[in-house]
C-alpha cells in the first residue's frame, strides 16, 4: 500500500534469517514515529509473566515470537488473504513491565494501550502470561463492556490464589467480568480440560452465563460448528479475542507452563483463529508461550502461525471487506 513503508520486508529481498527481527518483518512504529497515526493494526509485545504460578518464562515470548514471526510470509495458504495490502501493520514495540510489581506493570501495560486504542490502532499482541490480558482489557474495554472468544484449555476464572492473591494468570476473566470490563453472555471458553482442584471457576461461568465448551464437546462436535457457536454468542458487538497456546495439545505446544493433554493439533489451532472471520474484533492476543520450555521454537513458530491467522481476519474486519 501507498510507498510501501508499511510492507514487510520479503525473504525475496533479504533472507529471512537475516536482520534485525520485528512482528513479521514488519517496520517499528513507536508512538514518537511521525507515521503512527497512519497505523491501523499494531503489533505489540508484553515480555511480562509475574502473575505465572507454574512454570515460568513467557516473559521471554516477544522476542521468541518475533524471531520465528520472520518465517511467516504475506499470503495466507487457505485463505489467500494478504493482511499487509489491505491495511497498515507495524510492529509498535514492547511494553516495558515492571517485573518486581505486579499492580505497577499492569498501570504501564494499561496506560500503553490507552495510548494505543487513543491512536485507533487495533492492537495485536504477543505475550505474556494471560494476566496480561486484564490490563489489555482495561484499555480496550474503557467505554464499556465488550464480549470475548477464549481459547484455553482454562478458564482463568478463579477467585484468588494462595488465599487471597487476586491478580495471577489464573484470575484475569474473574476480574475482567468484576470490573465490567466483559459482557459474560457474549463471553466464550473453549477447550477447556484437564484436572481441576474444584469447581468454582466454572460455577463462576454458570452463574454469569459465560459459555464454556469443555474439549469433549468440542471434539464431539466439530470445529466449523463450536466455531458457529461461538460467532453467534460473540454477535455483532465489540469482541476481544483470547488465545492460550496451552489450548493446543501439547505434542504440537510444549512450550508452556501449564499444559494439559487430549488437546487439539496445531491444524485446528489455525483454523479456530481462520474461523473467527466476520466477528468485530477490536483486540486480541496470543499468550503463554514459554520459550525456556519450547527448545525448539516450534510452539513459537505456531504462536505467530495463529497471530497471522488472528491479523488476517482483523485486517478484513478493519477494511470492511
Ligand atoms: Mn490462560
Ligand atoms: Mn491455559
Amino acid at each position: 500500500m501507498g510507498d510501501g513503508f508499511f510492507q514487510p520486508v520479503s525473504g525475496m529481498d533479504l533472507p529471512r534469517f537475516a536482520g534485525v527481527p520485528t512482528f513479521m518483518r514488519l517496520p517499528q512504529v513507536g508512538f514518537d514515529h511521525d507515521r503512527i497515526s497512519e497505523v491501523d493494526i499494531g503489533l505489540i509485545g508484553v515480555p511480562w509473566d509475574t502473575g505465572t504460578t507454574n512454570r515460568p518464562g513467557p516473559r521471554h515470548g516477544p522476542r521468541q515470537l518475533r524471531d520465528l514471526s520472520t518465517m511467516i510470509r504475506a499470503e495466507n495458504g487457505a485463505t489467500g488473504v494478504r493482511p499487509f495490502e489491505l491495511v497498515n501493520c507495524a510492529d509498535l514495540g514492547d511494553v516495558g513491565p515492571n517485573p518486581a510489581d505486579i499492580a505497577d506493570s499492569m498501570d504501564r501495560i494499561t496506560s500503553f494501550y490507552d495510548r494505543v486504542v487513543a491512536a485507533g490502532v487495533m492492537p495485536l499482541t504477543g505475550g505474556g502470561d494471560h494476566l496480561s490480558s486484564l490490563p489489555i482489557l482495561r484499555a480496550v474495554a474503557k467505554d464499556g463492556p465488550v464480549g470475548m472468544i477464549h481459547f484455553d484449555s482454562h478458564t482463568d476464572l478463579f477467585h484468588s490464589y494462595f488465599d487471597g492473591t487476586m491478580y495471577t494468570h489464573g484470575t484475569p476473566f474473574r476480574r475482567a467480568v468484576e470490573e465490567g470490563l466483559l459482557d459474560p453472555k457474549r463471553v466464550v471458553q473453549i477447550g477447556i480440560r484437564g484436572t481441576a482442584y474444584d469447581t468454582e471457576d466454572r460455577d463462576f461461568a454458570r452463574a454469569e452465563g459465560i459459555r464454556i465448551v469443555p474439549i469433549e464437546e468440542y471434539f464431539a462436535r466439530g470445529v466449523e460448528d463450536v466455531m458457529a457457536e461461538a460467532r453467534e454468542i460473540a454477535g455483532d458487538g465489540a469482541t476481544y479475542i483470547s488465545y492460550d497456546i496451552d489450548f493446543v495439545d501439547p505434542t504440537f505446544a510444549p512450550g508452556t507452563g501449564t499444559p494439559e493433554v487430549g488437546g487439539p493439533n496445531s491444524y485446528e489451532a489455525l483454523l479456530v483463529a481462520r474461523l473467527l472471520d466476520g466477528v468485530n474484533i477490536v483486540g486480541a492476543d496470543l499468550v503463554e508461550v514459554s520459550p525456556p520450555f519450547d527448545q525448539s521454537g516450534g510452539t513459537a513458530f505456531l504462536g505467530v502461525s495463529i497471530m497471522f491467522e488472528m491479523l488476517c481476519v482483523m485486517a478484513k474486519a478493519r477494511a470492511g471487506t
